[in-house]
């Protein structure tokens, strides 16, 4: 499914992020940046030992921020690494520090100068955070973001499961039906 707002597409892609042919892909990351499981093992495994070797020299990054290192053996040129909250319930800041992680690695590809991103559905992993809050903060984030005037053409949510990007598509239909 694709949507135009402005000069930008917004497009829901389902499958493995790791395969996507973008300017700048997104890793769902831990602070540390020691790699792990999820979408952090996947990017890692398929880009190879020179992304974590920059994630090792850079040092961590702190919740609701976003740090990048080339791409390695990916397609994608970058990878934005940011860190999504742990859901504690939602009265812990969650809302405040999901909106930061999307909004942080968007600022990050303006200033690689890249026109194409994709997102990975971060912290809804094993970071526990409810598909359909966390789609609502991804969505609301990027759609305020490319309203205010943006070089990205291309931005992509990349859903893993079926069940992730059927929560995505509902939600992305009705923003397109009442803008
Ligand atoms: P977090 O720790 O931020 O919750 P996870 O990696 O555990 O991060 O999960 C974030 C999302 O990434 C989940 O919806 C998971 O299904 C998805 N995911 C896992 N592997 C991939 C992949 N290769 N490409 C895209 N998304 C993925």
């Amino acid at each position: 499914m694709q949507f135009a707002l402005d000069d930008t597409t917004l497009e829901l892609h389902q499958g493995d992020i790791t395969r996507l042919t973008v300017d700048a892909i997104v890793n769902a990351a831990n602070s540390g940046l020691r790699g792990g499981g999820g979408v952090d093992g996947a990017i890692h495994r398929a880009g190879g030992p020179a992304i974590m070797a920059e994630c090792r020299r850079i040092g961590g990054c702190p919740t609701g921020q976003a740090v990048v290192t080339g791409g390695g053996d990916l397609p994608a040129r970058y990878v934005i690494h940011t860190v999504g909250p742990i859901w504690q319930g939602g009265g812990r800041g969650e809302p405040e520090l999901l909106r930061s992680a999307y909004a942080a690695s968007l600022l990050r590809a303006e200033e690689l100068d890249v026109t194409s991103i994709a997102f990975p559905s971060i912290s809804t992993g094993v970071y526990g955070y409810p598909i359909a809050l966390a789609c609502g903060i991804a969505v609301g984030t990027v759609i305020e973001h490319v309203q205010r005037g943006t070089a990205l053409q291309h931005i992509i949510f990349c859903l893993f499961s079926a069940g992730d990007y059927a929560v995505y598509e509902k939600h992305l239909s009705n923003v397109a039906r009442n803008p």
